[in-house]
C-alpha cells in the first residue's frame, strides 16, 4: 500500500538547514494498523505530512498504492490526495460555521458529488460514528471527543485507501482518547489501512505495529499483541 526508500528531508530556514528524516525505509501493507512514535521534533508530523502528499520529500522513492509520488503538479497531488487519503488531526480542523453534517459533506462536494447524495453519504457516516442525533449541531456544541468523531466520518467519507491521523487523541482525555481509539480499530478491523502518529505509549499498544523515529531515523519497527481499547460489550 505504502512503500518509501530512503526518503530524507531537510528544512531550510536563512542559512542553516534541518535534516529531520535522514534516510527512512518502510512499508505499510493494506490492512495494517500502525503507530509511529518518538519524541517531540523526531519528525513524525514531517513523515505523515509526505505520506499524505502535504508536503515533499528532499529525495527518495514514495509509492502509494502502485503510484510514484513524484514530481507530481498541485492539481494531480489534489486528485490523488482526496483519492487516496482520507486525514485526521489533533485540533479536528473542523469548520466552525458548518454543521457536523455539512462538515463530513464538504470532501464530498470537492469530489463533484451531488447535493443529496453527498447528504445521505455524510448522514451514514455521521450514524457509524455515532452521531446522526447530532447531524444539525455546530462543531462548538460538540464535546472534543464528539469533534474527533466528526472529523473521523469526514475523512471516512471518501472512502480512502489509507487514513492518516497525527495525534488524534493529543488533545483528549484518557477515556475519550480510548473511544476515538476503539473506532479507530473498528474502521482498521473493516481492512482499512491506518497510521498513527502518537508519543502515548498505551495508544501505540493498540496499533498492531509500532514504528520508533529517533534522530531521523527509524530506530525500532515491530509487531505488537494489539490492545482493545475498550472491552467488548
Ligand atoms: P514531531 O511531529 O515528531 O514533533 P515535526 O515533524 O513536526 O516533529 O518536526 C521535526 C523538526 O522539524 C522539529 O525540529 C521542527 O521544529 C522542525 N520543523 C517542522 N516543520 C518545519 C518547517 N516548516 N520549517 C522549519 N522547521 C520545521
Ligand atoms: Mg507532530
Amino acid at each position: 500500500m505504502i512503500k518509501i526508500k530512503e526518503l530524507h528531508k531537510s528544512y531550510k530556514t536563512g542559512k542553516s538547514s534541518l535534516h529531520v528524516l535522514k534516510g527512512i525505509d518502510f512499508e505499510v501493507e493494506p490492512g495494517e494498523l500502525v503507530a509511529i512514535m518518538g519524541s517531540s521534533g523526531s519528525g513524525k508530523s514531517t513523515l505523515l505530512n509526505i505520506l499524505g502528499m502535504l508536503d515533499v520529500a528532499d529525495t527518495g522513492i514514495y509509492e502509494l498504492d502502485g503510484v510514484p509520488i513524484e514530481n507530481l503538479d498541485e492539481k494531480k497531488a489534489a486528485q490523488y490526495r482526496n483519492q487516496f487519503l482520507g486525514f485526521v488531526f489533533q485540533s479536528f480542523n473542523l469548520i466552525n460555521y458548518k454543521t457536523a453534517l455539512e462538515n463530513v459533506a464538504l470532501p464530498l462536494y470537492y469530489q463533484g458529488v451531488k447535493r443529496k447524495e453527498r447528504r445521505e453519504i455524510a448522514l451514514d457516516y455521521l450514524s457509524r460514528v455515532g452521531l446522526a442525533d447530532w447531524a444539525t449541531h455546530l462543531p462548538s456544541e460538540l464535546s472534543g471527543g464528539q469533534k474527533q468523531r466528526v472529523a473521523i466520518a469526514r475523512a471516512m467519507a471518501s472512502n480512502p485507501k489509507v487514513l492518516l491521523a497525527d495525534e488524534p487523541t493529543g488533545a483528549l482525555d484518557t477515556t475519550t482518547s480510548y473511544e476515538v481509539m476503539d473506532l479507530i480499530q473498528k474502521i482498521n478491523d473493516e481492512g482499512r489501512t491506518i497510521l498513527v502518529v502518537t508519543h502515548e505509549p498505551d495508544i501505540a499498544q493498540m496499533c498492531k505495529r509500532i514504528v520508533h523515529l529517533k534522530d531521523g531515523t527509524i530506530e525500532k519497527d515491530s509487531r505488537v499483541e494489539q490492545v482493545k481499547a475498550l472491552p467488548h460489550v
